[in-house]
């Protein structure tokens, strides 16, 4: 079945696949119905926003158990070792349900094929079982106070000493960083090397003494985001993934998977926003109306650029839709979403304070996340015109020079 209802054509081997999907979700996972569809993420309650944390950990678990984790990724590291198409139609599937991973699952598409391709043996062997598990919770340690979109400038230091490194700096925007038992951190370890040339990439448990994380207290109150303050920590040297001074690579895997994450779209919110025009009384109004079959449209869109992507992967293509793309097209519709939220419900809905006003509070103020998380949209059009488009690249001006004489703010 389709995810309108539509029967397609199904072969034999995928129909029964879907049919163990079907039956491992029915038995374990969250109805749909009981998950209460106006719930926000942004929370202004750090225990609720533990407790949510914890139950997409603990769905992860579940679905490690019982063989639905990693669904591709090879089984002597705890995945299931099937095709992409299996991937897909456990999307489709899970999508009909409740429950889902949360966080961990951004952190865990980022790092895990990451650590696939570059990791070594030993530490594949022993850091993506508890990653595909959740056992171990991650975070991103990339941005610094000077270094967001141009994230090669960073300052953080990692300087060997014996069999370990000793990193001090200051990292920053570490979504649930309160909340994880690992980091992924980009540090420089050669500062007179030109600023891609000078970086590594680091495997930090953030219990290491002189981490220390502080929460940031945004305007909804919640304090999604973290600072990470490093001091003196010790990083054993068996945790520096690739090459020493060659962290630029495994940096931009796990940008390019974090942009193929955000861009793959999530639940629909044009159906949300309808319920929320009938709410108001407001789905006669023909610029509402509008509004509406916009977001539909860019929705459709985007589902429909998602399935060319994973028809290419299921053939072992080349990519036929830069993740670039679609991460530019869902900032785009998260944007437009959270101003028809709040054209729909006016000032009364967004000053609610029930549940419904709550979450037209989130979807206005949340608006921007993902058109700079990931890599802000000006960035990935710049990538975009310069890929796909032959466009010259922007002046460079610190090219070639070592990282120690590009000027700092
Ligand atoms: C929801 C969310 C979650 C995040 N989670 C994490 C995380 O877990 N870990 C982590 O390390 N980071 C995280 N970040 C940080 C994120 O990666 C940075 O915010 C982002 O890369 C932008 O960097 P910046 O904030 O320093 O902005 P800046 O780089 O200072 O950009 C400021 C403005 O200038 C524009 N600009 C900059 N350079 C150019 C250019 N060359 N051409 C055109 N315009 C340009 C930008 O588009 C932006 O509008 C998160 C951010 C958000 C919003």
């Amino acid at each position: 079945m389709s995810e309108h209802g539509q029967t397609e054509v199904e072969s034999p081997d995928r129909g029964a696949f879907r049919v163990e999907v079907r039956s491992f979700l029915e038995a374990h996972a969250e109805p749909l119905a009981e998950v209460d569809p106006w719930t926000v993420s942004g929370f202004p309650d750090d225990a609720e926003a533990e407790a949510y944390f914890s139950r997409g950990r603990a769905w992860q678990a579940t679905l490690a158990d019982h063989g639905w984790a990693g669904i591709t990724w090879p089984t002597e590291y705890g995945g299931r070792g099937g095709d992409a198409w299996m991937g897909r139609v456990f999307a489709e599937e899970a999508a009909r349900f409740g429950s889902h991973s949360g966080f961990v699952s951004a952190t865990i598409a980022m790092l895990g094929p990451t650590l696939l391709a570059l990791g070594s043996e030993v530490q594949k062997q022993r850091f993506i079982p508890p990653l595909l598990r959740a056992d171990e919770a991650w975070c991103q340690l990339f941005s610094e106070p000077g270094a967001g979109s141009d994230l090669a400038g960073l300052a953080t230091r990692a300087v060997p000493d014996g069999d370990s490194f000793v990193v001090d700096g200051q990292k920053v925007w570490s979504s649930c960083a309160q909340f994880c038992d690992w980091g992924f951190l980009l540090a420089r370890t050669d500062p007179d090397a030109p600023k891609h040339q000078g970086i590594s990439f680091f495997l930090m448990d953030m219990s290491t003494p002189g981490v220390e994380v502080r929460p940031l207290v945004q305007a909804n109150g919640s304090t999604h985001f973290n600072e990470v303050f490093l001091t003196g920590v010790r990083i054993p040297a068996e945790q520096l993934v690739g090459d020493l001074h060659g962290g630029w690579g495994p940096a931009r895997m796990v940008l390019a998977n974090e942009a193929a994450f955000i861009g793959r779209g999530g639940g629909s919110t044009a159906h949300r926003l309808v319920e929320l025009a009938r709410m108001f009384r407001r789905q006669d109004d023909p610029v509402i109306r509008q509004g509406l079959a916009d977001a539909f449209i860019r929705e459709q869109i985007i589902r429909l650029l998602g399935r060319r992507i994973r028809a290419a992967l299921r053939h072992d293509g080349p990519p036929v839709v830069d993740p670039a793309l679609t991460k530019v097209f869902a900032a785009d519709l998260k944007a437009r979403n959270g101003q028809l939220a709040t054209a729909i419900s006016g000032a009364a809905g967004v000053a609610g304070p029930d549940p419904v006003g709550q979450w037209v509070q989130a979807e206005l103020i949340n608006r921007f996340t993902i058109s700079i998380g990931g890599g802000t949209t000006e960035v990935q059009k710049n990538n975009l015109a310069e890929r796909w488009l032959g466009l010259p690249r922007e002046p460079w001006p610190d090219k070639g020079l070592p990282w120690r004489d590009v000027p700092r703010s």
